[in-house]
């Protein structure tokens, strides 16, 4: 046995096994996954009956487990949020996809992004009518053009080029996104509030946070925006470091009115907070979502996840859509509470 020879191919096989278990940004390949995802925040306990309830939370399981069990797989964190967040595009209950809300006009115009905290690439959509699942299109822009952000017209024609579903305007169509409109039109009309204020208008957007196998982050977040919405309005979902926000230490998805969100680049905030001033995930979070947001006349939550698995679900509303599997492998679903669970 020679054992001079012995050396360097040792010295490289404890090399490529170390590359194995340490991937780039220093994260871990033997971490142990973390999925959370929310469906909106703002929803009152008092309009829902305990049937509507059930049927929600069982939506959110769904998407849960459909997110994590790409996590469980080894696949990556993006992989788990694109996956988690179309089974919520798919679903009518919520605001993003098939539920989302209409535009004054009576249109649907639809928001997504996705950030990978790992290369810190990302992709979004905005005002888009005619794409199934908006958050595919997202990262379709992240992974296979040059930018970061498409609109409209733009945005499908993309669609069309990469073969990604595009369905008829009417897919969009449902009789609750419809009333709702019908509602604040009237409210519109007679004055009664103003049209920010009427709470249920800005809810039920859609989101997903993710840490996978190899210690990397993603978040992703689609919506149909708020009900009653003028212009061309475009919402912070799309807009990196606004709504949505991944890099190597913290990922983070938002939900609100939207405005806000934008005003104070909430997603962003917290997650530099986190990443380069070690603020704890949670402390960042609650000071952002319930003190910041708030003092401006915001509202909202948001959901959020470290490179250490730490979990943040903060909201200032009566309730926020959420669920997730934190480091200890066991689901929850929740939809009122106080945020700190
Ligand atoms: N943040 C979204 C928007 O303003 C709405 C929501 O979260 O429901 O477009």
């Amino acid at each position: 046995m020679n054992g001079k020879g012995h050396g360097p191919k040792v010295l490289a096989a404890v090399g490529m096994l170390a590359a194995a278990l340490w991937s780039g940004s220093g994260a871990r390949a033997d971490t142990v996954p973390v999925m959370v995802i929310h469906g909106g925040a703002g929803v009152i306990k008092a309009d829902m009956s305990i049937e509507r309830q059930q049927i929600v939370k069982a939506a959110l399981g769904r998407a849960l487990q459909a997110g994590y069990a790409v996590l469980k797989a080894g696949q990556p964190a993006k992989d788990a949020v694109v996956a988690a967040i179309q089974v919520l595009e798919d679903d009518p209950n919520f605001n993003a996809g098939k539920g989302a809300v209409f535009t004054h006009d009576g249109h649907n115009e639809m928001d997504a992004a996705i950030m990978d905290g790992a290369t810190l690439q990302a992709g979004a959509v905005a005002g888009v009518s005619h794409v199934r699942n908006p958050i595919t299109l997202a990262r379709a822009v992240m992974e296979q053009s040059k930018h970061v952000l498409l609109i409209g017209a733009g945005a499908e024609a993309f669609a069309q080029a990469r073969k990604i579903p595009l369905v008829d305007p009417s897919y969009f169509w449902t009789q609750y996104r419809w009333n709702q409109l019908q509602k604040a039109l009237k409210e519109d009309a007679a004055h009664t509030q103003h049209a920010d204020e009427t709470t249920d208008r800005h809810f039920g957007t859609v989101g997903a946070v993710a840490l996978d196998h190899a210690g990397h982050l993603a978040a992703g977040t689609s919506t149909g925006g708020m009900t009653d919405k003028l212009w061309g309005r475009v919402g912070d979902s799309p807009l990196i470091g606004a709504g949505t926000y991944a890099n190597a230490g913290c990922a983070m998805s938002g939900t609100g009115w939207g405005e806000f969100y934008i005003r104070t680049v909430a997603a962003h905030e917290i997650c530099m907070r986190v990443t380069a001033m070690h603020e704890t995930l949670n402390h960042a979070a609650q000071d952002v979502i319930n003190r910041e947001i708030p003092a401006l006349g915001g509202d909202g939550g948001a959901i959020l996840v470290d490179a250490q698995g730490n979990i943040a679900m903060p909201f200032n509303t009566s309730g926020m859509y959420r669920a997730w599997v934190g480091r200890d492998g066991v689901s929850h679903v929740e939809i009122f509470g106080n945020g700190k669970t």
